[in-house]
Protein backbone atom coordinates (compact mmCIF):
# COMPACT_ATOMS: atom_id res chain seq x y z
CA UNK A 1 0.00 0.00 0.00
CA UNK A 2 1.86 3.30 -1.23
CA UNK A 3 1.97 6.25 1.12
CA UNK A 4 -0.72 8.36 -0.55
CA UNK A 5 -3.80 5.74 -0.49
CA UNK A 6 -2.59 5.02 3.26
CA UNK A 7 -3.05 8.66 4.03
CA UNK A 8 -6.54 8.33 2.18
CA UNK A 9 -7.89 5.66 3.70
CA UNK A 10 -6.72 7.27 7.46
CA UNK A 11 -8.51 10.19 6.22
CA UNK A 12 -12.24 8.00 5.35
CA UNK A 13 -11.51 5.96 8.78
CA UNK A 14 -11.58 9.23 10.37
CA UNK A 15 -14.76 10.36 8.51
CA UNK A 16 -16.57 7.03 8.91
CA UNK A 17 -18.14 7.41 12.73
CA UNK A 18 -18.70 11.25 12.51
CA UNK A 19 -20.95 10.52 9.39
CA UNK A 20 -22.74 7.54 11.06
CA UNK A 21 -23.55 9.77 14.28
CA UNK A 22 -24.22 13.07 12.03
CA UNK A 23 -26.50 10.73 9.69
CA UNK A 24 -28.52 8.42 12.51
CA UNK A 25 -29.55 11.45 14.72
CA UNK A 26 -30.05 13.90 11.64
CA UNK A 27 -32.46 10.80 10.75
CA UNK A 28 -34.63 11.68 13.87
CA UNK A 29 -34.49 15.23 13.14
CA UNK A 30 -35.62 15.26 9.40
CA UNK A 31 -38.32 12.17 10.15
CA UNK A 32 -39.85 15.12 12.67
CA UNK A 33 -39.29 17.41 9.75
CA UNK A 34 -41.50 15.79 7.05
CA UNK A 35 -43.90 13.74 9.18
CA UNK A 36 -46.22 16.50 8.67
CA UNK A 37 -45.91 16.59 4.77
CA UNK A 38 -46.80 13.22 5.09
CA UNK A 39 -44.49 11.78 2.74
CA UNK A 40 -44.81 8.51 0.83
CA UNK A 41 -42.87 5.48 1.60
CA UNK A 42 -40.04 5.61 -0.72
CA UNK A 43 -39.22 8.84 0.53
CA UNK A 44 -39.04 7.58 4.59
CA UNK A 45 -36.85 4.50 2.90
CA UNK A 46 -34.61 7.07 1.28
CA UNK A 47 -34.42 8.77 4.61
CA UNK A 48 -33.71 5.45 6.44
CA UNK A 49 -31.07 4.35 3.59
CA UNK A 50 -29.23 7.48 4.20
CA UNK A 51 -29.45 7.98 7.96
CA UNK A 52 -28.31 4.17 8.65
CA UNK A 53 -26.64 2.73 5.79
CA UNK A 54 -24.91 5.70 3.85
CA UNK A 55 -22.22 6.42 6.15
CA UNK A 56 -21.34 2.55 6.13
CA UNK A 57 -21.82 2.44 2.12
CA UNK A 58 -19.16 5.62 2.03
CA UNK A 59 -16.60 4.21 3.97
CA UNK A 60 -16.76 1.13 1.73
CA UNK A 61 -16.79 3.25 -1.56
CA UNK A 62 -13.64 5.13 -0.23
CA UNK A 63 -12.10 1.83 0.98
CA UNK A 64 -12.43 -0.07 -2.38
CA UNK A 65 -11.20 2.90 -4.08
CA UNK A 66 -8.04 3.56 -6.02
CA UNK A 67 -7.85 7.33 -4.67
CA UNK A 68 -9.82 6.83 -1.23
CA UNK A 69 -8.84 10.36 -0.26
CA UNK A 70 -10.40 11.90 -4.16
CA UNK A 71 -13.26 9.27 -2.79
CA UNK A 72 -13.85 10.64 0.44
CA UNK A 73 -14.00 14.15 -0.75
CA UNK A 74 -16.37 13.38 -3.06
CA UNK A 75 -18.70 11.72 -0.32
CA UNK A 76 -18.19 14.74 1.98
CA UNK A 77 -19.84 16.32 -1.16
CA UNK A 78 -22.43 14.11 -1.61
CA UNK A 79 -23.27 14.67 2.21
CA UNK A 80 -23.91 18.54 1.47
CA UNK A 81 -25.82 17.37 -1.23
CA UNK A 82 -28.03 14.95 0.46
CA UNK A 83 -28.52 17.48 3.87
CA UNK A 84 -29.65 20.18 1.35
CA UNK A 85 -32.28 17.85 -0.52
CA UNK A 86 -33.58 17.31 3.15
CA UNK A 87 -33.88 20.97 3.80
CA UNK A 88 -35.41 21.84 0.80
CA UNK A 89 -38.04 18.57 1.19
CA UNK A 90 -38.90 20.19 4.95
CA UNK A 91 -39.92 23.26 3.05
CA UNK A 92 -36.64 25.26 4.83
CA UNK A 93 -38.40 24.31 8.23
CA UNK A 94 -36.20 27.10 9.97
CA UNK A 95 -34.68 25.24 13.06
CA UNK A 96 -33.81 21.68 11.77
CA UNK A 97 -33.01 23.18 7.94
CA UNK A 98 -30.07 25.43 10.19
CA UNK A 99 -28.84 22.77 12.49
CA UNK A 100 -28.78 20.06 9.87
CA UNK A 101 -26.87 22.41 7.08
CA UNK A 102 -24.44 24.29 9.86
CA UNK A 103 -23.48 20.87 11.30
CA UNK A 104 -22.38 19.25 7.53
CA UNK A 105 -20.64 22.84 6.97
CA UNK A 106 -19.15 22.43 10.34
CA UNK A 107 -18.00 19.11 9.88
CA UNK A 108 -16.68 19.83 5.89
CA UNK A 109 -14.49 22.97 7.27
CA UNK A 110 -12.78 20.31 9.82
CA UNK A 111 -12.13 17.80 7.11
CA UNK A 112 -11.10 20.08 4.20
CA UNK A 113 -10.91 23.75 5.46
CA UNK A 114 -12.80 26.76 3.44
CA UNK A 115 -12.00 25.34 0.49
CA UNK A 116 -14.52 21.33 1.50
CA UNK A 117 -16.96 24.37 3.08
CA UNK A 118 -17.53 26.47 -0.39
CA UNK A 119 -17.68 22.93 -2.63
CA UNK A 120 -20.34 21.76 0.48
CA UNK A 121 -22.10 25.04 0.17
CA UNK A 122 -22.79 24.76 -3.08
CA UNK A 123 -23.97 21.25 -3.18
CA UNK A 124 -26.08 22.50 -0.43
CA UNK A 125 -27.81 24.91 -2.17
CA UNK A 126 -27.70 22.48 -5.26
CA UNK A 127 -29.45 19.74 -2.92
CA UNK A 128 -31.98 22.49 -1.14
CA UNK A 129 -32.99 23.32 -4.95
CA UNK A 130 -33.56 19.92 -5.81
CA UNK A 131 -35.89 18.85 -2.59
CA UNK A 132 -37.79 21.95 -2.96
CA UNK A 133 -38.48 20.43 -6.64
CA UNK A 134 -39.04 17.50 -5.98
CA UNK A 135 -41.79 17.88 -3.24
CA UNK A 136 -42.93 21.35 -3.64
CA UNK A 137 -43.82 21.71 0.13
CA UNK A 138 -45.02 24.66 1.75
CA UNK A 139 -41.94 27.40 2.90
CA UNK A 140 -40.74 28.34 5.74
CA UNK A 141 -43.21 26.51 8.03
CA UNK A 142 -42.88 27.07 11.80
CA UNK A 143 -41.41 25.00 13.89
CA UNK A 144 -42.89 22.72 16.05
CA UNK A 145 -42.67 21.43 19.83
CA UNK A 146 -41.76 17.91 18.82
CA UNK A 147 -39.24 19.08 15.80
CA UNK A 148 -37.05 21.35 18.30
CA UNK A 149 -37.31 18.35 20.37
CA UNK A 150 -35.90 15.69 17.84
CA UNK A 151 -33.45 18.27 16.73
CA UNK A 152 -31.98 18.36 20.28
CA UNK A 153 -29.77 15.32 20.22
CA UNK A 154 -28.10 16.12 17.28
CA UNK A 155 -27.62 19.52 18.60
CA UNK A 156 -26.03 18.38 21.61
CA UNK A 157 -23.67 15.12 20.25
CA UNK A 158 -22.40 15.99 17.23
CA UNK A 159 -20.56 18.77 18.05
CA UNK A 160 -18.95 16.99 21.34
CA UNK A 161 -18.07 14.08 18.53
CA UNK A 162 -16.34 16.50 16.05
CA UNK A 163 -14.32 18.40 19.12
CA UNK A 164 -13.37 14.55 20.14
CA UNK A 165 -12.11 13.83 16.56
CA UNK A 166 -10.76 17.31 16.32
CA UNK A 167 -8.82 16.71 19.79
CA UNK A 168 -7.78 13.17 19.19
CA UNK A 169 -5.78 14.67 15.67
CA UNK A 170 -4.06 17.07 17.89
CA UNK A 171 -2.85 14.65 19.97
CA UNK A 172 -1.76 12.49 17.56
CA UNK A 173 0.16 15.69 15.60
CA UNK A 174 1.90 16.74 19.23
CA UNK A 175 3.23 12.80 19.33
CA UNK A 176 4.39 12.95 15.62
CA UNK A 177 6.28 16.56 16.35
CA UNK A 178 7.82 14.90 19.20
CA UNK A 179 8.87 11.60 17.57
CA UNK A 180 9.94 13.71 14.78
CA UNK A 181 11.97 16.43 17.42
CA UNK A 182 13.33 13.27 18.78
CA UNK A 183 14.58 11.97 15.47
CA UNK A 184 16.18 15.45 14.38
CA UNK A 185 18.45 15.14 17.04
CA UNK A 186 19.25 11.56 16.97
CA UNK A 187 22.62 9.92 15.06
CA UNK A 188 20.43 7.05 12.91
CA UNK A 189 23.22 4.25 12.66
CA UNK A 190 24.29 4.86 16.49
CA UNK A 191 20.89 5.85 17.78
CA UNK A 192 23.05 8.66 20.42
CA UNK A 193 22.79 12.14 19.99
CA UNK A 194 23.94 13.57 16.81
CA UNK A 195 25.97 16.88 15.73
CA UNK A 196 23.51 19.34 15.70
CA UNK A 197 22.06 17.95 19.16
CA UNK A 198 25.29 18.14 21.19
CA UNK A 199 26.63 21.56 19.79
CA UNK A 200 23.00 22.50 21.75
CA UNK A 201 23.81 20.90 24.59
CA UNK A 202 27.68 22.18 24.96
CA UNK A 203 26.41 25.48 24.77
CA UNK A 204 23.99 24.70 27.89
CA UNK A 205 26.75 22.97 29.54
CA UNK A 206 28.99 25.95 28.81
CA UNK A 207 26.48 28.30 30.28
CA UNK A 208 25.75 26.78 33.25
CA UNK A 209 29.52 25.90 34.27
CA UNK A 210 30.48 29.94 33.18
CA UNK A 211 27.42 30.80 35.92
CA UNK A 212 28.60 28.49 38.35
CA UNK A 213 32.07 28.09 37.90
CA UNK A 214 30.78 24.27 38.03
CA UNK A 215 33.37 21.74 37.40
CA UNK A 216 32.81 19.29 34.23
CA UNK A 217 34.76 17.73 31.73
CA UNK A 218 34.46 17.63 27.77
CA UNK A 219 35.62 14.54 25.78
CA UNK A 220 36.46 13.76 22.37
CA UNK A 221 36.84 10.16 22.18
CA UNK A 222 38.35 8.81 18.08
CA UNK A 223 38.63 5.42 17.35
CA UNK A 224 42.03 4.33 16.32
CA UNK A 225 42.78 3.55 12.67
CA UNK A 226 39.21 2.92 11.82
CA UNK A 227 39.80 3.49 8.10
CA UNK A 228 41.97 0.47 8.31
CA UNK A 229 38.96 -1.64 10.11
CA UNK A 230 36.96 -0.32 6.94
CA UNK A 231 39.32 -1.65 4.48
CA UNK A 232 40.04 -4.80 6.00
CA UNK A 233 37.02 -6.14 6.87
CA UNK A 234 34.58 -3.92 5.11
CA UNK A 235 32.01 -0.72 5.84
CA UNK A 236 29.45 -3.54 7.06
CA UNK A 237 32.02 -4.26 10.13
CA UNK A 238 32.81 -1.15 10.54
CA UNK A 239 29.19 0.07 11.15
CA UNK A 240 28.98 -2.24 13.73
CA UNK A 241 32.07 -1.12 15.47
CA UNK A 242 30.70 2.18 15.83
CA UNK A 243 27.29 0.49 17.22
CA UNK A 244 29.49 -1.22 19.80
CA UNK A 245 31.60 1.93 20.56
CA UNK A 246 27.93 3.50 21.25
CA UNK A 247 27.09 1.16 23.18
CA UNK A 248 30.14 0.46 25.17
CA UNK A 249 30.10 4.50 25.97
CA UNK A 250 26.29 3.79 27.46
CA UNK A 251 27.52 1.24 29.60
CA UNK A 252 30.47 2.67 31.29
CA UNK A 253 29.24 6.45 31.38
CA UNK A 254 27.02 7.50 34.70
CA UNK A 255 23.72 8.17 33.74
CA UNK A 256 23.98 12.28 33.66
CA UNK A 257 26.70 12.12 31.40
CA UNK A 258 25.50 12.80 27.86
CA UNK A 259 27.25 11.04 24.87
CA UNK A 260 26.60 12.11 21.23
CA UNK A 261 28.10 11.00 17.80
CA UNK A 262 30.39 14.06 16.62
CA UNK A 263 30.56 13.09 13.32
CA UNK A 264 32.31 9.97 11.49
CA UNK A 265 34.11 7.44 14.60
CA UNK A 266 34.26 10.41 16.81
CA UNK A 267 32.20 10.69 19.92
CA UNK A 268 31.78 13.23 22.35
CA UNK A 269 31.08 12.78 26.29
CA UNK A 270 29.79 15.34 28.85
CA UNK A 271 31.02 14.73 32.56
CA UNK A 272 28.84 17.23 34.49
CA UNK A 273 30.00 18.53 37.51
CA UNK A 274 33.40 16.00 37.61
CA UNK A 275 36.74 16.60 39.16
CA UNK A 276 39.75 15.64 36.75
CA UNK A 277 40.52 12.56 38.90
CA UNK A 278 36.57 11.08 38.47
CA UNK A 279 36.92 11.82 34.72
CA UNK A 280 39.95 9.91 34.23
CA UNK A 281 38.90 7.42 35.99
CA UNK A 282 35.74 7.33 33.82
CA UNK A 283 37.39 7.12 30.46
CA UNK A 284 39.91 4.86 31.45
CA UNK A 285 37.33 2.34 32.38
CA UNK A 286 35.31 2.74 29.01
CA UNK A 287 39.39 2.87 27.05
CA UNK A 288 39.74 -0.42 28.56
CA UNK A 289 36.25 -2.10 27.89
CA UNK A 290 36.97 -0.81 24.23
CA UNK A 291 40.19 -2.51 24.24
CA UNK A 292 38.91 -5.61 25.92
CA UNK A 293 36.33 -5.96 23.47
CA UNK A 294 36.71 -8.79 21.20
CA UNK A 295 34.01 -9.93 17.93
CA UNK A 296 33.80 -13.98 18.14
CA UNK A 297 33.36 -13.55 14.25
CA UNK A 298 36.42 -12.25 13.40
CA UNK A 299 39.10 -12.75 16.44
CA UNK A 300 42.33 -10.85 14.73
CA UNK A 301 40.35 -7.78 14.80
CA UNK A 302 41.41 -5.29 18.13
CA UNK A 303 39.94 -2.27 19.10
CA UNK A 304 41.35 0.91 20.65
CA UNK A 305 40.10 4.63 21.41
CA UNK A 306 42.24 7.73 21.87
CA UNK A 307 40.39 10.26 23.95
CA UNK A 308 40.92 14.12 24.66
CA UNK A 309 39.65 15.34 27.78
CA UNK A 310 39.49 19.04 28.32
CA UNK A 311 37.92 20.49 32.28
CA UNK A 312 35.94 23.83 32.04
CA UNK A 313 38.05 27.01 32.69
CA UNK A 314 36.68 30.16 33.55
CA UNK A 315 39.41 31.55 31.02
CA UNK A 316 37.59 29.89 28.02
CA UNK A 317 36.63 32.19 25.57
CA UNK A 318 33.71 30.48 24.34
CA UNK A 319 32.33 26.91 24.08
CA UNK A 320 34.51 26.17 20.91
CA UNK A 321 37.50 26.88 22.82
CA UNK A 322 36.35 24.10 24.97
CA UNK A 323 35.67 22.00 22.37
CA UNK A 324 38.76 22.82 20.75
CA UNK A 325 40.79 22.68 23.56
CA UNK A 326 39.31 18.62 23.97
CA UNK A 327 40.48 18.35 20.19
CA UNK A 328 44.18 19.34 20.57
CA UNK A 329 44.24 16.79 23.59
CA UNK A 330 43.27 14.06 21.46
CA UNK A 331 45.48 15.13 18.33
CA UNK A 332 47.94 14.68 21.04
CA UNK A 333 46.77 11.55 22.36
CA UNK A 334 46.92 10.37 18.57
CA UNK A 335 50.38 11.71 18.29
CA UNK A 336 51.47 9.97 21.34
CA UNK A 337 50.58 6.63 20.14
CA UNK A 338 46.75 6.37 20.55
CA UNK A 339 45.41 3.88 22.60
CA UNK A 340 45.62 6.41 25.55
CA UNK A 341 43.94 9.37 27.09
CA UNK A 342 45.03 13.23 27.20
CA UNK A 343 44.00 15.92 29.67
CA UNK A 344 44.19 19.69 28.49
CA UNK A 345 45.15 22.11 31.42
CA UNK A 346 42.12 24.06 32.91
CA UNK A 347 42.52 26.97 30.49
CA UNK A 348 42.79 24.48 27.31
CA UNK A 349 46.79 24.33 27.64
CA UNK A 350 49.35 21.52 29.24
CA UNK A 351 48.64 18.41 28.03
CA UNK A 352 49.18 15.33 30.61
CA UNK A 353 49.38 11.89 29.26
CA UNK A 354 47.90 9.00 31.26
CA UNK A 355 49.12 5.92 32.17
CA UNK A 356 47.64 3.20 29.27
P1 LIG B 1 43.14 7.69 13.45
O1 LIG B 1 43.66 6.65 14.34
O2 LIG B 1 44.15 8.75 13.16
O3 LIG B 1 41.83 8.26 13.89
O4 LIG B 1 42.90 6.96 12.06
P2 LIG B 1 41.55 6.69 11.35
O5 LIG B 1 41.77 5.66 10.29
O6 LIG B 1 40.47 6.37 12.33
O7 LIG B 1 41.32 8.07 10.66
P3 LIG B 1 40.06 8.94 10.67
O8 LIG B 1 39.55 9.07 12.06
O9 LIG B 1 40.40 10.20 9.95
O10 LIG B 1 39.08 8.06 9.76
C1 LIG B 1 37.76 8.03 9.96
C2 LIG B 1 37.18 7.01 9.01
O11 LIG B 1 35.87 6.70 9.45
C3 LIG B 1 37.06 7.50 7.60
C4 LIG B 1 35.70 7.03 7.14
O12 LIG B 1 35.81 6.14 6.06
C5 LIG B 1 35.15 6.25 8.32
N1 LIG B 1 33.76 6.50 8.56
C6 LIG B 1 33.15 7.69 8.80
N2 LIG B 1 31.83 7.52 9.01
C7 LIG B 1 31.59 6.18 8.91
C8 LIG B 1 30.42 5.37 9.02
O13 LIG B 1 29.31 5.83 9.29
N3 LIG B 1 30.57 4.02 8.86
C9 LIG B 1 31.79 3.46 8.58
N4 LIG B 1 31.87 2.14 8.45
N5 LIG B 1 32.90 4.19 8.45
C10 LIG B 1 32.83 5.53 8.62
MG1 LIG C 1 39.79 7.62 13.90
Amino acid sequence: MNERRGKGLSFAKRMHIPRAIGTGLGFFCVMIGIAPLEPGLWVWVVLAAHGFVWPHLAYLIARSSAQPFRAEQRNLIFDGFAGGCWAGAMGLNPLPSVIILSMIAMDKIAAGGWHMLFKTLLAQTIGIGLGLWLYAPPLFPQTSQAQMLACLPILLIYPMAIGMICYQVTVQLAQHKRALARLSETDSLTGLSNHGAWQNLLLREFGRCRGSLASSHLALIDIDHFKLINDRHGHLVGDNILRVLSATLSLHLRKRDPAARYGGDEFCVMLPDTTADQAMEILERLRRAVEAFRDPALPQLSLSVSIGVAPFGAGLANAEAWLHAADMALYAAKSAGRNRIMLAGAEGQGLFATAT
